[in-house]
């Protein structure tokens, strides 16, 4: 890496570098400062982001982050073409500065460091780790990283697998109040080019509003596509401003691998996701202290070898979760080679009722997902699905829905949280 390596007495020791001060970073930040001394990397000004996030109130309690709630709604609405759906719940959209702040703070109030500073490149040295930034040297036990699916270590392993869905315009809008506020909502920008709108409302007069694209789609022209999402702007808010721009990954791909040598990934890498499904911050939100949990027994038994983070890193992942979303990911197929797939989905949703819910907050139980599958079947019938769905796929759904069958049976709801 570097050409000139300093001696280790000279640098400043942590336990743990975090590089990378989004969600992840600074979630694991102030779990993980109440035992180990940390230094948080974040090369834009720590505490911002450009992305924005719906949540739970229940999880906004759960996790100490009522503070950081812009707005509350009773539920998600997705507009179709013909049809649309109200995915009930007691939804909230996160002030997302606040929610950084509030966990860098607690961070801090740990003793943590937080520098402004840009991970370059690490290396080894006497069972050690040296990060280098673009301002200096620092010596770890371990680094976490946090950088998000762009994260130049990924890059230069090659371990992303896949990049799933991504925003190509966003903007937080000031618009003029309304007499009907605006709601949480997702509707198609471009149905046959799989690209879509999704507005958070910030407060009565500031929303975000983004368009983004899923990973199997024709791409379109990006000018078309930026007109329509102009013109949309236009004519939803015509006297809206632009106040700052949004940009991001919104659904992570999938990592060949989470864990290297005295390193290990946490965040929107895919590991916390079910292949292409879930949303990132939800994610990070639930699993950030079982994480935090994971690294403080290997900590303790000092193996922070690629094969014990390896195992921290999976017991992250639920297999029938995992597995479902394959089979909507196969189903899915049919809505995307077909005009009105949004429809599709949304009529999906429509059949799930108040059950949706529970695939949108990712708590899946065996019995919500046997139920989802027969619900998804009546939406494309058996006969219609078979042909599209390529063999190897196939038997992969057949044998899951026998495992579904037989693991149902025995067990009861299991995410009941
Ligand atoms: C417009 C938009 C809307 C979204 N809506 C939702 C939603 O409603 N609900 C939901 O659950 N999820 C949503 N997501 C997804 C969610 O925002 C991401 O999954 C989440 O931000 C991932 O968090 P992260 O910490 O892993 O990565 P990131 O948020 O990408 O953070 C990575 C951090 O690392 C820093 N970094 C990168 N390189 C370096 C370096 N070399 N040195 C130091 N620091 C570095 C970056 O500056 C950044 O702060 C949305 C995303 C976008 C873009």
């Amino acid at each position: 890496c570097g050409s000139i390596k300093p001696l280790n007495t000279l640098m400043d020791f942590y336990d743990i570098i975090i590089a990378g001060g989004g969600p992840a970073g600074m979630s694991a930040a102030a779990e993980l400062s109440k035992d180990f001394k940390i230094l948080i990397l974040e090369k834009k000004k720590p505490g911002t982001t450009q992305t924005t996030w719906y949540s739970y109130e229940d999880r906004a309690v759960k996790y100490e982050l009522e503070d950081a709630i812009a707005v509350r709604t009773k539920y998600i609405k997705f507009t179709a073409p013909t049809v649309e759906h109200f995915m009930k719940d007691e939804c909230v959209v996160f002030d997302q500065q606040k929610v950084l702040e509030i966990w860098m703070e607690r961070a801090k109030s740990n003793g943590a460091v937080v520098k402004h500073e840009a991970f370059i490149a690490y290396y080894h040295l006497d069972n050690e780790i040296v990060v280098e930034t673009n301002l200096g040297n620092y010596r770890a036990s371990l680094l976490i990283d946090s950088m998000g699916i762009n994260s130049s270590i990924l890059q230069k392993n090659k371990l992303v697998k896949r990049k799933d869905a991504w925003v190509i315009y966003g903007a937080k809008m000031s618009n003029v109040v309304l007499d009907n506020p605006l709601q949480l909502e997702y509707l198609p920008l471009n149905d046959e080019e799989n690209t879509y709108i999704g507005i958070h409302p910030h407060n009565e007069n500031e929303t975000n509003i983004y368009a983004f694209k899923g990973q199997k789609n024709t791409f379109g022209n990006p000018k078309e596509l930026k007109e329509k999402f102009e013109r949309f702007i236009n004519e939803f808010q015509p006297n809206a401003k632009q106040i700052s721009i949004l940009e991001g990954t919104i659904v992570s791909g999938t990592l060949k691998k989470y864990a290297l040598d005295k390193v290990i990934f946490f965040g929107s890498s895919g590991m916390l996701n079910p292949d292409g499904c879930g949303m990132g911050f939800n994610e990070i939100l639930m699993k950030h202290r079982a994480f935090s949990d994971g690294i403080r027994e290997v900590m303790k038994t000092k193996s922070l070898d690629e094969k014990s983070l390896q195992r921290v890193a999976y017991a992250l992942k639920d297999p029938e979760t995992i597995n479902f979303q394959k089979i909507i990911g196969a189903f899915s197929l049919y809505f995307i080679r077909s005009p009105g797939k949004w429809d599709g989905g949304v009529k999906w949703l429509n059949a799930m009722g108040e059950d949706s819910k529970y695939w949108m907050r990712n708590e899946m139980t065996l019995d919500w997902i046997k139920r989802a599958n027969l619900k998804l079947n009546g939406v494309i019938p058996f006969k219609e699905t078979y042909k599209m769905i390529p063999l190897k796929d196939f038997l992969f759904i057949l044998g899951q829905y026998i495992r579904f069958k037989i693991k149902s049976k025995k067990s009861d709801f299991r995410n009941s949280a």
